[in-house]
């Protein structure tokens, strides 16, 4: 079965072609700079790259380019676009009715558009790639995964901010937790590795964006980001858990607006504002390295905060018998993962830290010490291939 993933942001389609069940990439791309001045890369394994200009005002147009390349004799891989029998919809937010992957119909696309509120960044391009998506292939099944579904199984105390209740009766204000699909995906590959299905499992994704889950038998039980993706550790311009009063207070001492605080906080904080330099954790390691002071210390808040999260659900599940590090930070920050990692052995977490520095990118490996109570895995995370296996279960 050939299965199309979609992911739509607000100037980018980015897709892939999956064979299932073998889970081969057929074909994948992105579309950026939708509505700009569009480029598009597109590649097919065995077959050279193809990268150029395009022009595709809107995501109707992007997706019309791309099953036509698909589709194309030289650089396509399916005759047709009926080869494409399911399309995935990545969408970042599912409110608290979409509470697994779903069939795509009407009333769910009703739903999804009442909540854009609570998504206004990635809720409206969601939602018009896949009406894009709908209209050019009409007769494939569509189903949509959410990020947050991950988390709907979490206990209210878990998930209600001890604010004025009616706030979360009229509004929704709750922690809905994000990265919900790349968790899954990775928890999943843990609990393979542990051969036990109810292990208890912290996954740390650190990429630009960053979050850390704690699950117990296959279901998220807490999670750093909350109602937005802001919460949490700090990431690449955001700041994560801050206290709530700074905003308000910087509000009024710079005299500067609720939209203007919270640019500050998501775009202008993080490894960002700390370092002075970039929000790309290589340019700050570089930094660092060449005696940034202000770089050195970014990173070392990113670890300091990571930690606690980790020790807080490890007494929350009381115990934990799997730490996971993912995404572009997390597979690939060898320091990183050895300052999380320091001190921990109170915990049953100690690492290898010969084979930390020196185990290959790009696979999976227990860098775990010998005897090391508790597993520690890097595990590259697939939130694509997770996406396919959902719409492939909900096709067949
Ligand atoms: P992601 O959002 O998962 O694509 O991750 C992006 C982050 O991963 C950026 O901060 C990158 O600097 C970081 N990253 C990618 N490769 C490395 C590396 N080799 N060492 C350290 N950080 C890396």
């Amino acid at each position: 079965m050939k299965i199309l993933v979609v992911n739509a942001g607000s100037s980018s389609l980015k897709y892939q072609l999956f064979d299932m069940p073998t889970g081969n990439v057929l074909a994948k791309g992105n579309c950026e700079r939708i509505g700009i001045d569009g480029l598009i890369t597109h590649k097919c394994p065995g077959k050279e790259d193809y990268k150029t200009n395009a022009d595709f005002p809107d995501h109707r147009a992007a997706i019309a380019l791309v099953l036509q390349l698909l589709t194309d004799k030289e650089k396509g891989v399916i005759e047709g676009v009926s080869e494409i029998e399911a399309v995935g919809h990545r969408f970042a937010h599912g409110g608290e009715k979409l509470r697994a992957s779903a069939v795509l119909g009407a009333d769910e696309i009703k739903y999804l558009e009442s909540i854009v509120g609570l998504n206004p960044l990635h809720g409206p391009p969601a939602i018009s790639g896949f009406k894009a998506c709908k209209e050019a292939i009409p007769n494939a099944n569509h189903v949509g995964v959410f990020d947050t579904s991950y988390y709907s199984d979490m206990e209210e105390y878990a998930y209600i901010y001890p604010i004025p209740y009616e706030l979360y009766e009229e509004y929704k204000i709750r922690r809905y937790g994000f990265h919900g699909t790349s968790h899954r995906f990775v928890a999943g590959e843990a609990a393979k590795l542990l051969k036990k299905a109810d292990a208890k499992i912290i996954t740390c994704h650190l990429g630009n964006g960053s979050s850390i889950t704690a699950t117990v038998n296959g279901k998220a039980i807490d999670t750093s980001m909350g109602f937005t993706p802001q919460d949490g550790v700090p990431m690449g311009t955001r700041s994560g858990a801050i206290d709530p009063t700074v905003v308000t207070y910087i509000q009024k001492v710079k005299g500067i607006s609720a939209e203007e605080a919270d640019k500050i906080l998501n775009k202008e904080s993080g490894l960002l504002g700390v370092s002075g330099v970039t929000s790309d954790c290589r340019d700050i390691r570089e930094a660092a390295a060449n005696g940034n002071k202000r770089a050195k210390l970014a990173m070392k808040i990113l670890a300091h905060n990571i930690k606690k999260i980790i020790g807080s659900y490890v007494a929350e599940m009381n115990g934990v018998d799997a730490l996971v590090f993912t995404a572009g930070i997390g597979e690939n920050d060898r320091e990183l993962r050895q300052e999380v990692c320091k001190d921990m052995s109170f915990l049953g977490i100690e690492i290898d830290e010969a084979y930390n520095q020196s185990c290959p990118r790009g696979e999976v490996a227990d860098i775990s010490q010998k005897g090391a109570k508790v597993k520690t895995f890097v595990i590259p995370t697939n939130e694509e291939y997770m996406i396919a296996l959902d719409t492939q279960n909900l096709t067949k």
